[in-house]
């Protein structure tokens, strides 16, 4: 019989295997429940392809996707490999082929999705076969900790019931360490030897920038990379077919792409893109599952993704080839609370709340940080990156300017420390740039000692500063929904003269005061509009008796008046307005903007 490299080379035509294949597949040759940890297009696939040929007799595969199977399944004929994928869409003389070739013993590889494979009758045909080995793909959809949860995943659990002495192969591009136990314990893997490849794409560049004018940018950086290929990832269907129509304008060659264009239409731009007729395709989520093009130059995010799972996994789309690619978000902060808003209002339970909350905050702090991205991203993933500057990312080749800024530093932990109790960012910029907003006299925070002792900063300014005290550890952020700050050991050690910090150095220019409405950040026309829905608050708080800030907070105003959302779909994408006060206040400030 061929050896596992003789099969490589006769079946695929590759003469090595990739780093972490070959132990792989031995475990799985010696009969070893396994999880595979491999970056996307680290060559899972083989990991189960090859044993499937050495075992003879059947191995199964769970895949979430019916696309993903037929172009495997493809793959493999194509190959001389015998597969097929059973599911809902084969006719009846598909189905009779495939009985037949389950009874003969010559299919190799069945795939099938997680919901068929636990269907009675299934299991009773598979009863009669020589199940050699079960592969489960995607394995992180197992786990309420991943990024794509699939609930009918869990019931593979039976799996390990039914066939005891069947060795099972999990697999999957994304795992953070609480996934892989995860996986380990919902799939009841026995003794499972684990292999973690490096999450670490050197070939990929990282870089996060502000996000100003989306479309300038990116017809910018396109202009400068023309005839390259790449993906731009957007929010929702409205963004990318805007951004598509933008560049389109321009005279690129760009499509959008989304789950609201047609089954028929969504082919061909996939096709259009893999044949280069065209360069750029702006996306929703929807788009790259198994797209296996080797040469995209680029993966630009035009707004924040939601969890670093995604990002990696989207970004891992980029330079397949091993070449030089770059990966750039576009970021806001404004993005960051409307996605926290979006999640607060997606009615998940408790924990997945908690959850999908501490998966932003960690994708924004991958954003707002001042260190390595690279290490970041790879901190997360558990894995540790050796050297403190990668060299390949925003942060490292242009590093910002730190200062010595102990005094702001001390100013801020001083301010943390008299509050009384835990608050958020935002009140306590307020307190020290003395603010005369309602929250700060509800709680009575003027009469404190620092109130106001910080108006030479501005509120962007301490927001950078505080990130930053939370990741050098002088201050800690707890809380998922509504995050507070507070004093940590070290901070108290800043504050005693024992230590001090080293912060990006202060903005200059002037500051803007508190209240003044210049501050708001926004033109003269919205800033009308801006003051007059603060009247229009204060007079249904007036006749409601409660404060205004209950109503909307600021925030909210300033991005109605910013945005003019013509509709309640519109108003919902505004930071702090959900279902309840949508259907409360929609209609009179929908009215109000409209009249504005
Ligand atoms: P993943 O599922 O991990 O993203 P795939 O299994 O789709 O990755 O493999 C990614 C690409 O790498 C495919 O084009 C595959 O043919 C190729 N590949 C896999 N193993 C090898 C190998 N040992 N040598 C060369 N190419 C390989
Ligand atoms: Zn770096």
């Amino acid at each position: 019989m061929d050896t596992a490299k003789e099969l490589l080379q006769k079946y695929w035509g590759h003469t090595a295997f990739r780093p972490l294949q070959q132990e792989i597949i031995g475990s799985v040759l010696a009969g070893n429940d396994t999880l595979a940890i491999l970056a996307t297009g680290g060559g899972k696939s083989l990991c189960y392809q090859l044993p499937a040929l050495r075992l003879g007799g059947l191995t199964l595969v769970i895949s979430p996707l019916i696309a993903l199977m037929k172009d495997q399944v493809d793959d493999l004929n194509r190959r001389g490999i015998p597969a097929a994928a059973w599911n809902s869409s084969l006719d009846s003389r598909d189905r009779a082929r495939i009985e037949g070739s389950l009874r003969d013993g010559t299919l190799r590889l069945l795939f099938v999705s997680p919901e068929r494979c636990v269907q009675a009758a299934f299991l009773k045909t598979l009863a009669t076969c020589p199940v050699r080995l079960i592969a489960i793909d995607e394995a992180h959809c197992i786990s309420a900790w991943g990024h794509n949860f699939r609930p009918e995943y869990r019931q593979l659990a039976q799996l390990r019931k039914i066939f005891p002495d069947v060795p099972l192969i999990a697999l999957t591009a994304t795992a953070t360490p609480e996934v892989r136990k995860d996986i380990v314990q919902q799939l009841g893997l026995l003794r499972a030897k684990e292999f973690v490849g490096s999450f670490n794409r050197t070939n990929l560049q990282y870089r996060v920038t502000e996000k100003k004018n989306p479309l300038v940018f990116l017809s910018n950086y396109i202009g400068q990379h023309r005839t390259q290929a790449g993906i731009i990832y957007c929010l929702s269907r409205n963004e990318a077919g805007e951004i598509a129509l933008g560049l389109k304008k321009k005279g690129f060659r760009a499509a959008a792409y989304h789950a609201g264009l047609p089954p028929s239409a969504r082919v061909a731009v996939q096709d259009a893109f893999l044949k280069g007729d065209v360069d750029v395709v702006c996306a929703t989520v929807a788009f790259g599952m198994g797209i296996d093009k080797p040469d995209v130059r680029f993966v630009i995010h035009a707004s924040l993704p939601r969890t670093l799972e995604a990002y990696y996994q989207e970004t891992g789309r980029a330079g397949r080839d091993c070449q030089y690619s770059e990966c750039i978000l576009l970021y806001s902060k404004g993005d960051a609370a409307r996605l926290r808003s979006f999640i607060s209002h997606d009615s998940l339970s408790g924990t997945n709340l908690k959850i999908a909350l501490a998966k932003l905050q960690a994708m924004t702090d991958f954003c707002e940080t001042t260190g390595c991205r690279r290490h970041n991203l790879l901190r997360y993933f558990g894995e540790a990156y050796p050297a403190d500057n990668c060299g390949s990312c925003d942060t490292c080749s242009s590093p910002p300017d730190m200062a010595d800024c102990t005094a702001a530093a001390r100013l801020v932990a001083g301010c943390v420390q008299a509050m009384p109790g835990r608050f958020g960012t935002e009140l306590i910029i307020d307190v020290l740039r003395g603010s005369k907003g309602e929250k700060v006299r509800q709680y009575g925070l003027d009469g404190l000692a620092v109130y106001g002792t910080g108006k030479k900063y501005s509120k962007g300014q301490y927001r950078t500063w505080i990130a930053e005290l939370v990741r050098q550890g002088f201050l800690e952020r707890s809380g998922d929904q509504y995050p507070v700050i507070g004093l940590t050991g070290k901070g108290r050690e800043l504050l005693n003269g024992r230590l001090r910090a080293m912060l990006p150095a202060p903005e200059t220019g002037p500051v803007k005061d508190a209240d003044v409405p210049a501050d708001t950040g926004l033109n003269n026309d919205a800033r009308d509009l801006f003051l007059r829905l603060k009247d229009l608050r204060k007079e249904i708080a007036g006749k409601q008796g409660v404060q205004p800030y209950m109503i909307f907070p600021d925030r909210s105003l300033k991005e109605m008046a910013a945005s003019r959302p013509g509709d309640r779909e519109g108003l919902l994408a505004i930071t702090g307005v959900g279902p309840f006060k949508l259907a409360r206040y929609g209609p009179v400030f929908l009215e109000a903007i409209r009249a504005g």
